[in-house]
């Protein structure tokens, strides 16, 4: 029986090497771990927490993996961290779109020069950043002659989002550049994935989690909980595994049936 906690890898990564964004705390460590424990080599991305990144690298099963920085909002920092990651690692076989942010900007509450600067922060970190990424890991892959992306989005796309619009759309916006991503780059054998989470116990999600709207949240789903990070991490694991390649552009919930849609 596999249970929450189990250990055992879901796919056999040896000699792949995956680059994830936001992997120095949250759902983006955890998918560091799994990837790791099923034999790649991962470069951990990180934005300001250095310390924070080395500690997931040196927790890591298997040896090779670092650590590399990156604000991933300015685009040619993400052009640098691709061409980084190859020089010191050797390649990119695995890329993670993980890295993101969440932000309050109630449509009533804000002025409009706030408003601007929450979707401006938002889609730029959510949405542009991964697509330059994308941008220059795609064409390495292809050289190589294939790969696989997968990118956190959310269940936000679909529910919105009424206190945060701007993330709505930036991963209603990241489903659909990874479909039409799936479309353009299956010619190249370059495979698009998305894993998108409801409600994930993280840093991200711990002051919405506290109190009463915390019970409110864990009520959403029928299983009265909300998610770990490890179960976002294992969907990740399996997507980034060979012989997925005809499930390219899926997109697959992960909410505990908070929110079903049709
Ligand atoms: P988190 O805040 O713990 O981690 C996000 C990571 O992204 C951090 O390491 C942060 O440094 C990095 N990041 C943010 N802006 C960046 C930038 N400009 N450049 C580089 N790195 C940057 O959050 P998490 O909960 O682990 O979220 C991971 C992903 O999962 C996000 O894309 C998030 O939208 C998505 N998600 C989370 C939840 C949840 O409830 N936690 C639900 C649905 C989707």
């Amino acid at each position: 029986m596999v249970s929450a906690t189990d250990t055992s890898a879901l796919s056999d990564l040896s000699g792949n090497i995956a680059l994830v964004t936001g992997a120095s705390r949250g759902i983006g460590a955890a998918v560091a771990r799994r990837l790791a424990a099923a034999g790649a080599r991962v470069a951990v991305h990180y934005n300001s927490a250095r310390d924070a990144a080395d500690s997931v690298v040196a927790e890591l099963q298997g040896e090779a993996h670092e650590a590399f920085s990156a604000d991933l909002s300015v685009p040619d920092a993400c052009r640098d961290l691709a061409e980084s990651v190859v020089d010191r690692m050797g390649a990119i076989d695995i890329l993670v779109n993980n890295a993101g942010i969440f932000e309050l900007h109630e449509i009533t509450e804000l002025d409009f020069e706030g408003w601007q600067m929450a979707w401006e922060r938002t889609l730029q970190t959510n949405l542009i950043g991964p697509a330059n990424l994308t941008y220059v890991v795609a064409r390495h892959m292809a050289e190589r002659g294939g790969g696989r992306i997968i990118n956190v989005s959310s269940r936000g796309a679909f529910r919105g989002e009424p206190q945060a619009p701007a993330y709505g759309a930036s991963k209603a916006g990241l489903n659909s550049f990874s479909q039409s991503m799936a479309q353009a780059l299956a010619p190249h054998n370059i495979f698009v994935g998305v894993v998108a989470p409801g409600f994930i116990e993280t840093d991200m999600a711990a002051s919405h989690l506290e109190g009463a709207s915390g019970d409110a949240i864990r009520a959403q789903s029928p299983l009265g909980r909300v998610g770990q990070p490890d179960e976002i991490a294992r969907i990740v694991e399996f997507l980034a595994g060979d012989g997925i390649g005809f499930a390219t552009g899926c997109i697959v919930d992960a909410n505990g049936a908070s929110y079903l849609r049709t």
